[in-house]
């Protein structure tokens, strides 16, 4: 397929690169970096997506977005897809998917987990909202820059999945180190705790695969000081894109709101810019309840 693709960042990059190595043809736009080997460089954006069968957005934020599919939808061919990968809010994707479809084009958004080791290795997983149709377009590039796509029903769905996971993701990591850290007050060893908690009802993915502890289950950003991995100010990102989506539909989501706040804190005020999200446990241990 000839594939264009606008934002060749930290994940852009590597799911570009893949896409090359499975022998699709990639003209590439980013503002910043230049193109990973393989993929030819356009001029502007609208260059990457004349005469693309699919383009592929990978962008910061909704905004941007919105920005970007205003200057490529009119040069995009009838029939062509227009895939975004990038988190951005539901009603952005939304929006664009309308204007998309609007010019006779297929649209999906499919935001992705799996992060940058993710992006490298083609194992993310896609969620993604669009029809069947766009959704079978795009298929066959998620199998090759990832693992698993889901398909989760009309635009904007992919987004909500995104940031309803992410959501219980903020919150369960804070459960899990506010616990390690009581656990600490009372004496408990940490390898106790894990080990009770790990097969017992406490288990999540945040203990059993990532968990915050140094030295305590699998390897995970703890054991190696906490560099990222999933930066916290992307877990705050996306817990901020929760609780605007909640609050379009009054969702009432406290548990969303109070991981928003603390991560707030945690990024804005409390050192936690540039650290894993998982840096909450050191945060909780120099804390007391004042
Ligand atoms: P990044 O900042 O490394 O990359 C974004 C790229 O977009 C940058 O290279 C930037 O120059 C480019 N860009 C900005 N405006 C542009 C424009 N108008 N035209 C062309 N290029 C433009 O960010 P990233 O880590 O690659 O993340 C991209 C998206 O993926 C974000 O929405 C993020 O939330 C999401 N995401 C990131 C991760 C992660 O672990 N990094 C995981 C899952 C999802």
């Amino acid at each position: 397929m000839k594939i264009g693709f606008i934002g060749l960042g930290n994940m852009g990059s590597p799911m570009a690169a893949n896409l090359v190595a499975a022998g699709h043809d990639v003209t590439g736009f980013d503002l910043v970096t230049d193109c990973p080997t393989g993929v030819l460089k356009a001029a502007t954006a609208v260059e990457a997506a004349l005469a693309a069968d699919v383009v592929i957005t990978m962008l910061p934020n909704g905004a941007i977005l919105r920005a970007v599919a205003a200057d490529i939808i009119p040069a995009m061919s009838k029939g062509a897809a227009f895939v975004d990968c990038s988190t951005v809010d539901v009603e952005s994707a939304r929006a664009v998917a309308d204007d998309a479809v609007g010019a006779g084009l297929l649209a999906v958004d499919a935001p992705v987990s799996g992060g940058i080791g993710g992006a490298s290795a083609g194992t993310l997983t896609f969620m993604a909202g669009g029809s069947d149709a766009a959704f079978a377009k795009a298929q066959p590039l998620f199998d090759i820059m990832g693992q698993k796509a889901v398909h989760c029903g009309p635009s904007g769905n992919g987004q909500a999945a995104k940031i309803c996971n992410n959501m219980i993701l903020g919150a369960t990591m804070i459960a899990t180190c506010e616990a390690f850290a009581l656990a600490d007050k009372l004496g408990l060893e940490r390898q106790s705790m894990f080990d009770v908690v790990s097969t017992s009802s406490g288990y999540s993915w945040t203990m059993n695969a990532y968990c915050p502890a140094p030295g305590i289950g699998p390897q995970s950003p703890a054991d190696n000081d906490y560099k990222p991995g999933f930066a916290s100010e992307l877990m705050l990102k996306d817990l901020r894109l929760s609780q605007q989506a909640a609050e379009t539909v009054d969702a009432d989501t406290p548990m969303g709101k109070r991981a928003t706040e603390l991560y707030t804190s945690f990024v804005e005020d409390e050192g936690g810019l540039g650290s894993d999200f998982s840096a909450m446990l050191p945060r909780f241990e120099k804390k007391g309840r004042g």
